[in-house]
Protein backbone atom coordinates (compact mmCIF):
# COMPACT_ATOMS: atom_id res chain seq x y z
CA UNK A 1 0.00 0.00 0.00
CA UNK A 2 2.63 2.44 1.09
CA UNK A 3 4.59 1.65 -1.97
CA UNK A 4 1.89 2.49 -4.26
CA UNK A 5 1.17 5.64 -2.51
CA UNK A 6 4.74 7.21 -2.26
CA UNK A 7 4.98 8.01 -6.01
CA UNK A 8 2.15 10.26 -5.64
CA UNK A 9 2.53 11.15 -2.35
CA UNK A 10 6.64 12.19 -3.26
CA UNK A 11 6.04 15.40 -5.70
CA UNK A 12 3.06 16.11 -3.47
CA UNK A 13 5.19 16.42 -0.73
CA UNK A 14 8.15 17.87 -2.43
CA UNK A 15 5.67 21.15 -3.41
CA UNK A 16 4.28 21.68 -0.22
CA UNK A 17 7.44 21.90 1.32
CA UNK A 18 8.63 24.26 -1.52
CA UNK A 19 5.94 26.29 -1.16
CA UNK A 20 6.54 26.75 2.92
CA UNK A 21 9.92 27.03 2.36
CA UNK A 22 8.37 30.32 -0.53
CA UNK A 23 10.57 29.38 -3.25
CA UNK A 24 9.91 31.41 -6.18
CA UNK A 25 10.91 31.69 -9.88
CA UNK A 26 11.12 35.29 -11.58
CA UNK A 27 11.20 35.03 -15.23
CA UNK A 28 11.44 38.69 -16.87
CA UNK A 29 13.45 38.97 -20.67
CA UNK A 30 16.36 40.06 -18.69
CA UNK A 31 18.28 40.88 -15.89
CA UNK A 32 20.39 43.43 -15.05
CA UNK A 33 22.72 42.31 -12.19
CA UNK A 34 24.10 45.33 -10.92
CA UNK A 35 27.07 45.16 -13.64
CA UNK A 36 25.56 43.71 -16.64
CA UNK A 37 22.32 42.73 -18.53
CA UNK A 38 21.85 39.20 -19.29
CA UNK A 39 19.21 37.80 -21.71
CA UNK A 40 16.74 35.56 -21.16
CA UNK A 41 18.11 35.19 -17.46
CA UNK A 42 15.96 34.10 -14.40
CA UNK A 43 16.17 34.15 -10.72
CA UNK A 44 15.37 31.54 -7.97
CA UNK A 45 14.47 33.07 -4.55
CA UNK A 46 14.07 31.19 -1.39
CA UNK A 47 12.84 32.76 1.11
CA UNK A 48 14.32 36.58 1.70
CA UNK A 49 17.54 34.95 -0.68
CA UNK A 50 18.59 34.94 -4.31
CA UNK A 51 19.35 31.53 -4.66
CA UNK A 52 20.10 31.10 -8.17
CA UNK A 53 20.90 33.11 -11.16
CA UNK A 54 21.13 32.20 -14.94
CA UNK A 55 19.62 30.78 -17.76
CA UNK A 56 15.40 30.69 -17.68
CA UNK A 57 15.44 27.54 -18.82
CA UNK A 58 17.85 25.64 -16.77
CA UNK A 59 16.19 27.37 -13.53
CA UNK A 60 12.65 26.91 -14.78
CA UNK A 61 13.37 23.11 -15.62
CA UNK A 62 15.67 22.52 -12.74
CA UNK A 63 13.49 24.24 -10.07
CA UNK A 64 9.61 23.81 -8.96
CA UNK A 65 8.51 26.70 -7.33
CA UNK A 66 5.85 29.77 -7.70
CA UNK A 67 6.11 31.19 -11.17
CA UNK A 68 6.27 34.73 -11.13
CA UNK A 69 6.48 35.95 -15.06
CA UNK A 70 7.74 38.75 -15.83
CA UNK A 71 6.79 39.31 -19.96
CA UNK A 72 8.55 42.47 -21.35
CA UNK A 73 10.49 43.39 -18.29
CA UNK A 74 14.23 44.26 -16.98
CA UNK A 75 14.69 42.38 -13.34
CA UNK A 76 17.10 44.42 -11.51
CA UNK A 77 18.21 44.82 -8.32
CA UNK A 78 16.23 46.71 -5.65
CA UNK A 79 17.42 50.44 -6.48
CA UNK A 80 19.39 52.29 -3.76
CA UNK A 81 18.33 56.07 -2.76
CA UNK A 82 21.37 57.98 -1.51
CA UNK A 83 19.89 60.67 -0.25
CA UNK A 84 16.59 61.23 1.07
CA UNK A 85 14.77 62.88 3.64
CA UNK A 86 11.53 61.08 4.16
CA UNK A 87 10.38 63.73 6.96
CA UNK A 88 9.82 66.30 4.48
CA UNK A 89 7.57 67.16 1.63
CA UNK A 90 8.51 69.52 -1.36
CA UNK A 91 9.39 72.84 -0.94
CA UNK A 92 6.23 74.14 -3.35
CA UNK A 93 3.79 72.43 -0.99
CA UNK A 94 5.14 73.81 2.23
CA UNK A 95 8.42 76.04 2.98
CA UNK A 96 11.14 74.45 4.55
CA UNK A 97 10.76 76.37 7.60
CA UNK A 98 7.28 76.33 7.92
CA UNK A 99 7.65 71.97 7.66
CA UNK A 100 10.36 72.63 10.95
CA UNK A 101 8.08 75.31 12.61
CA UNK A 102 4.89 75.09 12.04
CA UNK A 103 4.17 71.37 11.18
CA UNK A 104 3.88 68.38 14.19
CA UNK A 105 6.00 65.51 14.65
CA UNK A 106 2.91 63.47 14.48
CA UNK A 107 2.20 65.06 10.88
CA UNK A 108 5.50 64.85 9.88
CA UNK A 109 5.67 61.15 10.82
CA UNK A 110 2.32 60.64 9.62
CA UNK A 111 3.62 62.50 6.27
CA UNK A 112 6.26 60.16 6.60
CA UNK A 113 4.47 56.67 6.73
CA UNK A 114 3.06 57.70 2.91
CA UNK A 115 6.86 58.99 1.97
CA UNK A 116 8.44 55.61 2.84
CA UNK A 117 5.81 54.02 0.74
CA UNK A 118 5.74 56.13 -2.19
CA UNK A 119 9.82 55.39 -2.18
CA UNK A 120 9.39 51.62 -1.56
CA UNK A 121 6.39 51.23 -4.56
CA UNK A 122 9.18 53.56 -7.26
CA UNK A 123 11.71 50.34 -6.89
CA UNK A 124 13.40 51.35 -3.82
CA UNK A 125 14.22 48.92 -1.69
CA UNK A 126 16.76 50.98 0.56
CA UNK A 127 17.22 54.28 1.35
CA UNK A 128 19.79 56.29 3.06
CA UNK A 129 17.44 59.07 4.80
CA UNK A 130 20.15 62.25 5.50
CA UNK A 131 18.05 63.90 8.54
CA UNK A 132 15.47 64.26 10.24
CA UNK A 133 15.24 68.54 9.72
CA UNK A 134 13.87 69.32 13.31
CA UNK A 135 12.08 66.02 14.02
CA UNK A 136 14.67 63.99 16.45
CA UNK A 137 15.01 60.38 15.65
CA UNK A 138 11.68 59.95 14.42
CA UNK A 139 13.88 58.70 11.31
CA UNK A 140 14.67 55.83 13.52
CA UNK A 141 11.30 55.06 14.71
CA UNK A 142 10.26 54.82 11.24
CA UNK A 143 12.80 52.51 10.19
CA UNK A 144 12.03 50.36 13.42
CA UNK A 145 7.86 50.49 12.27
CA UNK A 146 9.12 49.15 8.59
CA UNK A 147 10.85 46.52 9.93
CA UNK A 148 8.12 45.34 12.53
CA UNK A 149 6.42 45.37 9.24
CA UNK A 150 3.60 47.81 10.97
CA UNK A 151 4.34 50.02 7.54
CA UNK A 152 5.20 48.86 4.15
CA UNK A 153 8.24 50.98 3.42
CA UNK A 154 11.79 50.38 2.01
CA UNK A 155 15.14 49.18 4.56
CA UNK A 156 16.69 52.88 6.32
CA UNK A 157 19.59 53.91 6.71
CA UNK A 158 19.27 57.01 9.04
CA UNK A 159 21.07 59.90 10.48
CA UNK A 160 19.14 61.45 13.13
CA UNK A 161 18.90 64.71 13.92
CA UNK A 162 22.55 65.44 12.04
CA UNK A 163 25.12 68.22 13.35
CA UNK A 164 25.78 72.08 12.75
CA UNK A 165 27.93 74.87 13.92
CA UNK A 166 26.45 77.23 16.64
CA UNK A 167 24.58 79.62 14.46
CA UNK A 168 24.67 78.60 10.92
CA UNK A 169 21.98 76.50 10.34
CA UNK A 170 18.08 77.48 10.34
CA UNK A 171 15.27 78.25 10.31
CA UNK A 172 16.49 82.02 10.10
CA UNK A 173 15.22 85.58 9.82
CA UNK A 174 13.75 85.84 13.36
CA UNK A 175 15.49 88.20 15.90
CA UNK A 176 18.19 87.18 18.30
CA UNK A 177 16.00 86.82 21.19
CA UNK A 178 13.78 84.48 19.48
CA UNK A 179 14.33 80.79 20.27
CA UNK A 180 13.32 78.78 17.75
CA UNK A 181 14.08 75.23 16.90
CA UNK A 182 16.28 74.03 14.54
CA UNK A 183 16.37 71.97 11.32
CA UNK A 184 19.95 69.84 13.08
CA UNK A 185 21.68 69.45 16.53
CA UNK A 186 24.07 72.52 17.06
CA UNK A 187 27.75 71.54 18.61
CA UNK A 188 30.68 72.71 18.61
CA UNK A 189 34.37 72.40 20.06
CA UNK A 190 36.30 69.05 20.76
CA UNK A 191 34.35 67.91 24.00
CA UNK A 192 31.05 69.15 22.76
CA UNK A 193 31.41 67.14 19.04
CA UNK A 194 32.20 64.15 20.93
CA UNK A 195 29.42 64.09 22.30
CA UNK A 196 26.99 64.78 20.29
CA UNK A 197 28.25 62.37 17.63
CA UNK A 198 28.05 59.79 20.43
CA UNK A 199 24.73 60.95 21.50
CA UNK A 200 23.22 60.75 18.15
CA UNK A 201 24.82 57.09 17.50
CA UNK A 202 23.00 56.13 21.05
CA UNK A 203 19.89 57.46 19.81
CA UNK A 204 19.46 55.22 16.98
CA UNK A 205 21.75 56.87 13.94
CA UNK A 206 23.47 54.54 11.32
CA UNK A 207 25.23 57.29 9.98
CA UNK A 208 26.82 60.73 11.10
CA UNK A 209 25.60 63.52 8.83
CA UNK A 210 27.51 67.01 9.53
CA UNK A 211 26.92 69.99 7.61
CA UNK A 212 30.52 71.26 6.84
CA UNK A 213 29.26 74.73 5.06
CA UNK A 214 26.21 76.84 5.13
CA UNK A 215 24.28 79.83 3.83
CA UNK A 216 26.10 82.07 6.47
CA UNK A 217 28.74 83.93 4.44
CA UNK A 218 27.86 87.77 5.09
CA UNK A 219 26.11 88.13 2.24
CA UNK A 220 24.19 84.63 2.60
CA UNK A 221 26.80 82.80 0.44
CA UNK A 222 27.31 79.40 1.73
CA UNK A 223 30.90 79.32 3.77
CA UNK A 224 32.84 76.80 5.79
CA UNK A 225 31.62 75.89 9.10
CA UNK A 226 33.80 73.68 11.18
CA UNK A 227 37.21 73.61 11.88
CA UNK A 228 39.62 71.10 10.26
CA UNK A 229 40.38 69.48 13.85
CA UNK A 230 36.82 69.41 14.35
CA UNK A 231 35.97 67.61 11.69
CA UNK A 232 38.87 65.23 11.50
CA UNK A 233 37.02 64.47 15.40
CA UNK A 234 33.69 63.80 14.24
CA UNK A 235 35.10 61.05 11.90
CA UNK A 236 37.13 60.04 14.46
CA UNK A 237 34.43 59.28 17.00
CA UNK A 238 32.11 58.02 14.46
CA UNK A 239 34.76 55.29 12.74
CA UNK A 240 35.25 54.19 16.47
CA UNK A 241 31.76 52.66 16.28
CA UNK A 242 32.05 51.47 12.87
CA UNK A 243 30.11 54.25 11.12
CA UNK A 244 30.25 56.39 7.98
CA UNK A 245 30.53 59.97 8.55
CA UNK A 246 28.62 61.60 5.65
CA UNK A 247 29.40 65.89 4.90
CA UNK A 248 26.68 68.63 3.22
CA UNK A 249 29.22 70.39 1.63
CA UNK A 250 28.66 72.97 -1.20
CA UNK A 251 31.78 75.03 -1.18
CA UNK A 252 35.40 73.94 -2.76
CA UNK A 253 36.37 74.64 0.92
CA UNK A 254 34.07 72.78 2.64
CA UNK A 255 34.44 69.63 0.15
CA UNK A 256 37.80 70.00 0.92
CA UNK A 257 37.91 69.58 4.70
CA UNK A 258 35.67 66.84 4.55
CA UNK A 259 37.73 64.86 1.93
CA UNK A 260 41.00 65.36 4.24
CA UNK A 261 38.89 64.21 7.24
CA UNK A 262 38.02 61.29 5.47
CA UNK A 263 34.20 61.76 5.18
CA UNK A 264 33.28 58.35 3.44
CA UNK A 265 30.34 60.68 0.95
CA UNK A 266 30.01 64.70 0.59
CA UNK A 267 26.43 65.47 -0.79
CA UNK A 268 25.89 68.22 -3.41
CA UNK A 269 29.49 69.66 -3.79
CA UNK A 270 27.93 72.12 -6.49
CA UNK A 271 30.71 74.64 -6.53
CA UNK A 272 33.33 71.44 -6.52
CA UNK A 273 36.68 72.12 -8.83
CA UNK A 274 38.23 70.06 -10.87
CA UNK A 275 41.16 70.19 -8.08
CA UNK A 276 39.04 69.43 -5.05
CA UNK A 277 37.65 66.16 -7.01
CA UNK A 278 41.05 64.77 -7.65
CA UNK A 279 41.56 64.76 -4.36
CA UNK A 280 38.23 63.12 -3.85
CA UNK A 281 39.24 60.44 -5.87
CA UNK A 282 42.77 60.19 -4.77
CA UNK A 283 41.34 60.00 -1.07
CA UNK A 284 38.33 57.61 -2.23
CA UNK A 285 35.34 60.31 -1.00
CA UNK A 286 32.32 59.76 -2.91
CA UNK A 287 30.02 62.69 -4.25
CA UNK A 288 26.14 61.97 -3.84
CA UNK A 289 25.79 65.28 -6.39
CA UNK A 290 21.93 65.73 -5.95
CA UNK A 291 21.27 67.46 -9.01
CA UNK A 292 17.43 67.17 -9.01
CA UNK A 293 17.28 69.08 -5.66
CA UNK A 294 18.64 72.17 -6.92
CA UNK A 295 16.57 71.96 -10.11
CA UNK A 296 13.34 71.74 -8.31
CA UNK A 297 14.41 74.71 -5.93
CA UNK A 298 14.92 76.92 -8.78
CA UNK A 299 11.77 75.88 -10.15
CA UNK A 300 9.78 76.52 -7.23
CA UNK A 301 11.10 80.40 -7.47
CA UNK A 302 9.84 81.17 -10.86
CA UNK A 303 12.46 79.13 -13.01
CA UNK A 304 10.68 78.02 -16.41
CA UNK A 305 12.44 75.14 -17.15
CA UNK A 306 12.73 74.27 -20.81
CA UNK A 307 11.32 77.80 -21.64
CA UNK A 308 13.96 79.83 -19.74
CA UNK A 309 18.28 79.90 -20.46
CA UNK A 310 19.58 77.77 -17.22
CA UNK A 311 20.08 79.81 -14.50
CA UNK A 312 24.08 80.27 -13.37
CA UNK A 313 23.46 78.05 -10.96
CA UNK A 314 22.47 75.50 -13.30
CA UNK A 315 25.14 76.49 -15.51
CA UNK A 316 27.70 75.74 -12.59
CA UNK A 317 26.32 72.26 -11.08
CA UNK A 318 26.36 71.20 -14.69
CA UNK A 319 29.87 72.53 -15.07
CA UNK A 320 31.06 70.90 -11.48
CA UNK A 321 29.44 67.39 -12.49
CA UNK A 322 31.36 67.13 -15.42
CA UNK A 323 34.30 68.02 -13.44
CA UNK A 324 33.93 64.68 -11.30
CA UNK A 325 33.33 62.74 -13.92
CA UNK A 326 36.29 63.96 -15.60
CA UNK A 327 38.12 63.39 -12.29
CA UNK A 328 37.34 59.82 -11.82
CA UNK A 329 35.20 60.69 -8.21
CA UNK A 330 33.08 57.71 -7.26
CA UNK A 331 29.38 59.10 -8.35
CA UNK A 332 26.49 57.85 -5.73
CA UNK A 333 22.99 58.36 -6.62
CA UNK A 334 20.60 60.26 -4.60
CA UNK A 335 18.49 63.40 -5.04
CA UNK A 336 17.52 64.77 -2.23
CA UNK A 337 14.38 63.33 -2.12
CA UNK A 338 11.88 65.04 -0.21
CA UNK A 339 12.96 68.62 -1.61
CA UNK A 340 10.54 67.34 -4.49
CA UNK A 341 8.04 64.68 -4.39
CA UNK A 342 8.71 61.57 -2.66
CA UNK A 343 8.06 58.29 -5.63
CA UNK A 344 9.81 60.55 -8.01
CA UNK A 345 13.15 59.55 -6.82
CA UNK A 346 14.12 58.46 -10.87
CA UNK A 347 14.44 62.36 -11.61
CA UNK A 348 17.90 62.56 -10.25
CA UNK A 349 18.76 59.39 -12.66
CA UNK A 350 17.33 61.03 -15.51
CA UNK A 351 19.13 63.81 -14.92
CA UNK A 352 22.54 62.47 -14.39
CA UNK A 353 22.38 60.97 -17.74
CA UNK A 354 20.79 64.54 -19.14
CA UNK A 355 24.19 66.16 -17.22
CA UNK A 356 26.85 63.75 -18.94
CA UNK A 357 26.91 60.30 -17.34
CA UNK A 358 26.55 57.21 -19.25
CA UNK A 359 23.36 55.30 -18.63
CA UNK A 360 25.08 52.09 -18.12
CA UNK A 361 26.90 53.72 -15.19
CA UNK A 362 24.11 55.62 -13.89
CA UNK A 363 22.40 51.87 -13.53
CA UNK A 364 25.62 50.52 -11.77
CA UNK A 365 25.40 53.63 -9.84
CA UNK A 366 22.23 53.63 -8.04
CA UNK A 367 22.63 49.82 -7.34
CA UNK A 368 25.53 47.77 -6.79
CA UNK A 369 27.78 51.22 -6.24
CA UNK A 370 25.53 52.57 -4.02
CA UNK A 371 25.42 49.42 -1.92
CA UNK A 372 29.47 48.97 -1.92
CA UNK A 373 30.01 52.92 -0.74
CA UNK A 374 27.53 52.82 1.67
CA UNK A 375 28.51 49.43 2.76
CA UNK A 376 25.28 47.40 2.60
CA UNK A 377 26.83 43.98 2.63
CA UNK A 378 24.22 41.32 0.28
CA UNK A 379 22.62 44.07 -1.58
CA UNK A 380 22.60 45.68 -5.15
CA UNK A 381 23.15 42.97 -6.93
CA UNK A 382 21.28 39.77 -8.23
CA UNK A 383 23.60 37.19 -7.29
CA UNK A 384 23.09 34.46 -5.55
CA UNK A 385 23.35 34.47 -1.73
CA UNK A 386 22.47 37.97 -1.84
CA UNK A 387 18.62 39.41 -0.33
CA UNK A 388 15.58 39.27 -2.81
CA UNK A 389 15.74 42.96 -2.76
CA UNK A 390 14.82 42.75 -6.14
CA UNK A 391 12.33 45.15 -8.80
CA UNK A 392 11.45 44.96 -12.78
CA UNK A 393 11.17 47.43 -14.82
CA UNK A 394 9.03 48.25 -18.43
CA UNK A 395 11.47 48.15 -20.98
CA UNK A 396 14.88 48.25 -21.28
CA UNK A 397 16.51 50.55 -18.80
CA UNK A 398 20.30 50.39 -20.36
CA UNK A 399 18.52 52.30 -23.47
CA UNK A 400 15.80 54.49 -21.94
CA UNK A 401 16.70 56.17 -18.13
CA UNK A 402 13.29 56.91 -17.54
CA UNK A 403 12.09 53.31 -18.12
CA UNK A 404 13.25 53.30 -14.30
CA UNK A 405 9.97 55.28 -13.90
CA UNK A 406 8.00 51.89 -14.77
CA UNK A 407 8.39 50.19 -11.98
CA UNK A 408 5.87 47.34 -12.35
CA UNK A 409 7.43 44.50 -9.83
CA UNK A 410 8.56 45.51 -6.48
CA UNK A 411 10.49 42.38 -3.86
CA UNK A 412 11.38 43.25 -0.77
CA UNK A 413 13.81 40.28 1.71
CA UNK A 414 11.63 37.81 -0.77
CA UNK A 415 7.73 39.60 -0.32
CA UNK A 416 6.18 40.97 -3.11
CA UNK A 417 4.82 44.67 -2.87
CA UNK A 418 4.49 45.15 -6.11
CA UNK A 419 3.13 43.10 -8.88
CA UNK A 420 1.08 43.80 -12.01
CA UNK A 421 -0.35 39.66 -11.88
ZN1 LIG B 1 19.40 66.75 2.07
Amino acid sequence: MIKKILPILFPLLITLSLNAQQVKVLVPDRIFDGEQIHEGWAVRVENDKITEVGPAKEITQRYRGIPIDLPGTTLMPGMIEGHSHVLLHPYDEVSWNDQVLKESHAERVIRAANHVKANLMAGFTTIRDLGSEGAGYADVGIKQSIQKGIIPGPRMLVAGPAIVTTGSYGPKGFAPHVKVPLGAHEADGIDDLIKEVRRQIGGGADIIKVYVDYRWGPYGQAMPSFTQQELDLIVEAAASSGRQVVAHAATAEGMRRATMAGVKTIEHGDAGTLEVFKLMAQRGVALCPTLAAGDAILQYRGWKKGEEADPPRIVQKKKSFKQALEAGVTIVAGGDVGVFSHGDNARELEMMVQYGMSTMDVLKSVTAVNSEIFNLEGFGQIKAGFYADIIAVEGQPEKDISTLKKVVFVMKGGEVYKSKN
